[in-house]
């Protein structure tokens, strides 16, 4: 495996360096593909199925169903009952992840909860679960690969930045790097509800930095200003997402002063569908 090149932007006249994680690959890019690492190593005889649930639009769904192709894996996806107007969708992560072989079961919503922590009861030994999000300590291993390629690039900062959903890329990341100084901010949730979800992986070390937003934000909601920040990115050079990076991109600039090293969390396969519902919701945008 090749190591992701870093690049350089400039934006309001700032200079910013991008580790570019979203090159990787088109679905198994970003943070997922370092949280997935370890099963991307495992050697495909290991395992038959690989199970997990969650969100019909996420990233690590895509990824795992690019994972489970390659190695020819069966994937079984359980989620809530789906509208019809999102199973008939032909483009965006879900129809990508079918087309990949994934297979979908919904799960009725009053029973969803149970259903989901009986997933580990009764599994044989070629099955494996990827919880939701991959809030893993297994994340640990692909980040620390992640951490020695920064040390070998080398790059002339002293602080690096990544966006946060479970916290797990941006924890393990500053404990790989205890050197560099971590920044990060919650795109689901608050501070207090990000400091949780780390806390019941590791205690938090003292170079992660949790940037708090000015506004609150609800995830995967289209805001104005995330586009926003999503055009000026592009128009400085390099496509983001439009979950996580816009909030993380605007605190920085707005709350920090020294040159970071941004570790781009992939995503940007599910910017078609956003960018669907942002041209209905800011018609005057586009
Ligand atoms: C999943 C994801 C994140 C959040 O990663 P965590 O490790 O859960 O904090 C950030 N950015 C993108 C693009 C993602 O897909």
């Amino acid at each position: 495996m090749q190591i992701s090149p870093i690049s350089k932007i400039i934006l309001e006249g700032r200079e910013f360096l991008i580790k570019r994680d979203d090159l990787i690959d088109p679905y198994l890019a970003g943070n997922k593909y370092r949280k997935l690492y370890t099963l991307l190593r495992t050697p495909k005889e290991e395992l038959r199925t690989i199970i997990s649930y969650g969100g019909t639009q996420s990233n690590a769904m895509l990824a795992i169903a690019a994972m489970c192709e390659k190695k020819e894996w069966e994937f079984l996806y359980y989620t809530k009952p789906l509208s019809t107007f999102l199973k008939e969708q032909k483009s965006g992560n879900f129809a990508d992840a079918l087309h990949l072989g994934m297979q979908h079961i919904e799960i009725e919503e009053n029973m969803y909860r149970e259903f989901v922590s009986s997933l580990r009861l009764n599994l044989n030994t070629k099955t494996f679960i990827v919880d939701q999000g991959g809030a893993d300590v297994s994340a640990k291993v692909g980040l620390e690969v992640l951490a020695k390629e920064i040390r070998e690039q080398n790059p002339d900062v002293k602080s690096l930045a990544t966006p946060s959903g479970t916290g797990t890329t941006a924890l393990f990341l500053a404990l790989a790097l205890p050197e560099y100084r971590v920044y990060t901010t919650p795109s689901v949730g608050d501070v207090e509800y990000l400091k949780e979800q780390m806390q019941a992986l590791h205690i938090l070390p003292k170079n992660l930095i949790i940037l708090e937003p000015k506004k609150k934000y609800h995830f995967a909601k289209p805001y104005r200003e995330f586009y926003e920040m999503y055009k000026k990115l592009q128009e400085a050079g390099v496509e983001f997402d439009l979950l996580y990076s816009p909030s993380l991109w605007m605190v920085l600039l707005e709350q920090i002063e020294e040159k970071v090293l941004y570790i781009h969390s992939g995503g940007v396969s599910g910017n078609r569908s956003m960018l669907e519902r942002y041209s209905k919701k800011f018609k005057d945008i586009f």
